[in-house]
């Protein structure tokens, strides 16, 4: 077992009854990957609509994260992004609303060029990535570029609200809108939650908390995360505007002039990034700071209108690193009081496999790249919940697991 504190125990279900809290990207996701699995699934959503926070953009990159050299990141990121085109790609009713018109990531700043150099060294296959010049970057996106740039020609963009939509659509899958989980309470071998109004509004045997910066229920609010308010802008443009082609990503990014609007076409940018602020407020003001960002393409920058009123402000919520929480929701009591003396050193034989909520699971603070990461991460939590091989090997599921911050201060100072 070698790391105890980390040991998922095996699961028994009779009825296969499971409430998902959030009917964000994440809480589609892992409801599609439980109802594919033959588990009924109530999604509960306190909005009227969905998606409409985080995931509420009207548009959202996919795209992997490659680092200078090799990093477990890296390896997250882009099993990650293979496993959500593949998705989007096998689910017919996703297909139409996956646009993988390639991503260009300038490097204009003197650390970025770093990078590209080391890149380029690492020689990666054509349709993964490409370290290309201003003049190969410009024909590919069909507009002026100054800089050299990363090219990932598998990336793109998505229409969230319809990918939400379509992973919604199965006949195992129902819908309670307009409904917010206030308490939840596991009596008798289920889990009750529990509305405002003191009534229980659904029941089952999983529960699984996707609830993106709302992370206030007692079981999951110990667990360290940080809101960061973001807003993107949407925007008219001219000529060039009509020519890119790709997805292009510097400070902020911007998409083709292709988002459905009711005054036509548009392209998405964004998006601002307000470490510690909770609070998402749409401003005006956002708008022309993100329109500000599009300086390294002046010749577009200079068309572009924005939509005011239009943009979405929403906050995401993310770990100190990175990674977000996906697995059983462990019990913190328990954790220090088993390894509380972790930082001795002693033999991991002497101590008990870790203590979890019963079946009480988690899959959120995806910070700025839910989109890419969420379908694999609700994989791997359906294969937990099911006694399944997991899909990532045991350094990622370590690296995602809810008591790693814990483990890592115990570790170092015993205590968390
Ligand atoms: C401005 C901005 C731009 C972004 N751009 C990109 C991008 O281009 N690509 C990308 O991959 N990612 C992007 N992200 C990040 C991505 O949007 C998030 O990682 C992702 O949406 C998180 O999904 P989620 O389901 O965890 O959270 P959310 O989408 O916030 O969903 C959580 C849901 O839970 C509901 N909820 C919460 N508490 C309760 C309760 N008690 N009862 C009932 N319902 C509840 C909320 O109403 C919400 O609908 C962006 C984020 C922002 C803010």
């Amino acid at each position: 077992m070698e790391t105890p504190w980390f040991h998922y125990p095996e699961y028994a279900w009779r009825l296969k009854t499971a409430t998902v809290v959030g009917a964000g990207i994440a809480g589609h996701q892992v409801a599609r990957h439980l109802a594919q699995r033959g588990w009924r699934v109530t999604l509960i959503e306190r909005h009227a609509h969905y998606p409409a926070e985080a995931s509420g953009n009207a548009a959202a990159i996919l795209s992997p994260k490659i680092t200078a050299a090799p990093s477990l990141g890296e390896h997250f990121y882009t099993h990650c992004f293979e496993y959500a085109v593949q998705q989007l790609t096998d689910i017919p009713v996703l297909t139409p609303y996956w646009h993988p018109c390639g991503v260009l990531t300038l490097c204009y700043r003197e650390r970025d060029q770093v990078r590209w150099r080391k890149l380029k060294e690492r020689d990666f296959p054509a349709d993964v990535l490409r370290c290309v010049n201003p003049a190969q970057a410009s024909k590919i996106a069909q507009i002026p570029v100054h800089d050299p740039a990363l090219y990932f020609p598998g990336a793109g963009w998505l229409e969230p609200d319809f990918i939400c939509e379509g992973l919604g659509f199965h006949h195992l899958i129902h819908y309670k809108l307009s409904t917010e989980a206030i308490h939840l309470k596991y009596r008798n071998a289920h889990w009750e939650v529990w509305n405002q109004q003191q009534q229980i509004v659904a029941l089952s045997e999983a529960l699984i908390i996707c609830s993106g910066h709302r992370l206030n229920f007692p079981a999951v609010q110990d667990l360290p995360a940080m809101p960061v308010a973001g807003q993107t802008t949407l925007a008219t443009s001219g000529t060039w505007g009509d020519q890119l082609r790709t997805v292009i990503d510097h400070e902020g990014y911007i998409t083709p002039k292709r988002i459905r609007t009711d005054q036509g076409s548009c392209h998405l940018m964004g998006a601002s990034y307000e470490p510690g602020n909770s609070h998402a407020r749409y401003d005006p003001t956002t708008d022309q700071q993100n329109i500000q960002k599009q300086q390294c393409l002046p010749e577009l920058a200079a068309e572009l209108t924005p939509l005011h009123l239009q943009g979405h402000a929403a906050i995401r919520m993310t770990t100190p690193d990175r990674f977000p929480y996906v697995g059983a929701v462990p019990k913190r009591q328990a954790y220090l009081q088993s390894y509380a003396d972790l930082h001795h050193g002693r033999h991991w034989k002497y101590y008990p496999p870790a203590a979890y909520y019963p079946n009480l699971f988690i899959a959120a603070a995806f910070g700025s790249h839910g989109f890419t990461t969420a379908a694999l991460c609700a994989n791997m939590l359906a294969c937990l919940i099911n006694n399944e091989p997991f899909p990532l090997d045991k350094k990622l599921v370590q690296a995602l697991h809810p008591a790693r911050f814990w483990i890592r201060k115990l570790k170092q100072e015993g205590s968390c």
